[in-house]
């Protein structure tokens, strides 16, 4: 059985459709197919690959990483929340492959590797930055070096299913139509594609968080620009350090910009933040998160381009001014978009256990976690307990009545305050890593996701470097 949903669903909705009737090849049998090579889904490629997996991974756009590489700033965060608590030990939470990949990061010369923040410690006590064009090298070089099999510029537009078990995906691109069969399918698309394609619950709660467009300006004069921040009392956050320049050493930098007065009714009325920003090269403001927009659906193809549109605009007019009234972008120039407009939360599929908020800021740990996590996007407003971590177990990953499929990504925890929390880049990655791991261990045990020992996909993540508190005990 193929099942698809999109476009033909909503012209059959509107009362107009066409039937099409065709054969679709099979590309490849393999036993893991990973649907998307973002963020969660590169790790997870490689997870399940090094575990003796056979793995094809899908993904879109011609790039590994997702919005890690397209929208993401500082990595949050390999640590737990330190700085905030006087007696809390520092711990480095998040290990195995999101850590194995900033080492290769570093010795290829793209990442300073974890900093500590001077100020704004108490958000997050370490921020890890990555040159986004090295990464998607070192990704390609990983991936290749564990034998993935890496299809991209290619859609998945449905699935395979053999009653309520996934077994495959159908795909478009340049060599037109064809289908994917595995064992197990691994949903990585961050809006859930697949899950929602194989008719999945979900919900969607893009009433809550905006979507977003960082960018890049070049030819700024970083020393002059924090000076005059300094000076105006604006900065909220700062990493000052090396990374080879003579002049300049501004690595973080987070200011309030809607307190100059040419920026405050622009900002307040496009419900603009920050910027919040990083410096990687010399001059070079690399990352600048700023630009804003609430209550867009970009499962809607219509809505989602009518806010690229809206937020190309926004951030052009936002360099525009930063060149025109602040001290350092006067002969800054915009060196970077991303491929898309950035999505933090679109679809959530109900998955056999959906973590809390409760549960996150308690540091609740469980029998069957597979990784832990020390980071909340809302601190130093909410924060987990004493400055330790969670952890998230199996299950969380597994969705209700769909047997043969793993979520891993923001497409797993369903209230906005704990979403703040699993939403970001470092769980994800630690998602993938558990994800791939269990669907090696399915195709290696003859087993369903769902029926996976999970003591033993445990013991394996920790043989593999994974951190599941082994010191604590
Ligand atoms: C503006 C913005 C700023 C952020 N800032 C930070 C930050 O500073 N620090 C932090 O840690 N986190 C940050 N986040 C959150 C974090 O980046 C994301 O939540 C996380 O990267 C999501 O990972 P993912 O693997 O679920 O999805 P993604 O990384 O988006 O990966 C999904 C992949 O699937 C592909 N894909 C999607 N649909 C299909 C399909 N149908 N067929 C084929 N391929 C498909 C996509 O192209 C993509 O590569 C930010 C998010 C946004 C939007």
């Amino acid at each position: 059985m193929v099942s698809e949903a999109g476009t033909e669903r909503e012209a059959m909705m509107a009362g107009d459709f066409i039937v099409e009737q065709i054969r679709t090849p099979v590309r490849y049998t393999c036993d893991t197919v990973v649907c998307g090579g973002g963020t969660a889904g590169f790790v997870a490629a490689l997870a399940a690959a090094r575990n003796g997996a056979k793995t094809v991974m899908v993904e879109r756009l011609g790039y590994v990483g997702g919005t890690l590489v397209n929208g993401a700033g500082p990595l949050h965060s390999f640590y737990n929340l330190y700085k905030a608590f006087p007696d809390a030990k520092k711990q480095q939470v998040v290990q195995g492959i999101p850590q194995e990949m900033i080492e290769r990061m570093m010795a290829a010369g793209g990442s300073p590797g974890h900093l500590e923040q001077e100020k704004g410690g108490s958000y997050d006590s370490v921020i890890t930055i990555v040159d986004w064009e090295l990464f998607k090298d070192v990704a390609f070089t990983m991936l290749e070096e564990a034998g993935v099999t890496v299809l991209l510029h290619t859609m998945i537009v449905g699935v395979l299913k053999d009653g309520d078990q996934l077994t495959g995906i159908v795909t478009e691109g340049k060599s037109g139509r064809e289908a994917i069969r595995a064992g197990v399918v691994i949903d990585a698309t961050g809006d859930a594609d697949v899950a929602a394609f194989a008719g999945a619950d979900y919900e969607k709660r893009q009433d809550t968080t905006s979507v977003g467009m960082p960018f890049g300006m070049n030819d700024v004069d970083m020393t002059r620009l924090v000076e005059y921040l300094k000076k105006n009392n604006l900065i909220t956050q700062l990493i000052e350090g090396d990374k080879g320049s003579e002049t300049d050493h501004v690595i973080r930098l987070g200011f309030q910009l809607n307190q100059v007065p040419e920026f405050t009714e622009f900002m307040n009325k496009e419900g603009m933040w920050g910027p919040l920003g990083f410096s990687l090269h010399e001059n070079s403001f690399t990352y600048i998160n700023s630009a804003n927009l609430i209550n867009v659906d970009t499962t809607n193809s219509e809505e989602y381009s009518a806010a690229e549109i809206t937020l190309r605009h926004q951030i052009m007019q936002l360099a525009a001014m930063l060149k025109k009234y602040i001290p350092g972008f006067e002969k800054s120039y915009v060196s970077w978009t991303p491929a898309s407009i950035g999505i933090r939360l679109t679809r959530i599929i109900t998955c056999e256990h959906d973590m809390s908020l409760e549960e996150i800021v308690n540091g609740r740990r469980f029998k069957d976690e597979v990784y832990l996590y020390g980071f909340h996007d809302c601190a130093p407003r909410i924060t987990i307990k004493e400055g330790g971590c969670y952890g998230v177990p199996y299950r969380a990953l597994l969705p209700v009545k769909l047997q043969g499929l793993l979520l891993a990504g923001r497409c797993i925890t369903s209230t906005w305050e704990a979403h703040m929390s699993t939403r970001n880049t470092v769980s994800c990655m630690a998602q993938g890593q558990a994800a791939g791991t269990a669907a090696a261990l399915c195709i290696r045990e003859g087993c369903l996701p769902k029926a996976l020992d999970v003591m033993k996909l445990r013991t394996t993540l920790i043989s593999q470097g994974v951190y599941l508190g082994q010191e604590d005990k």
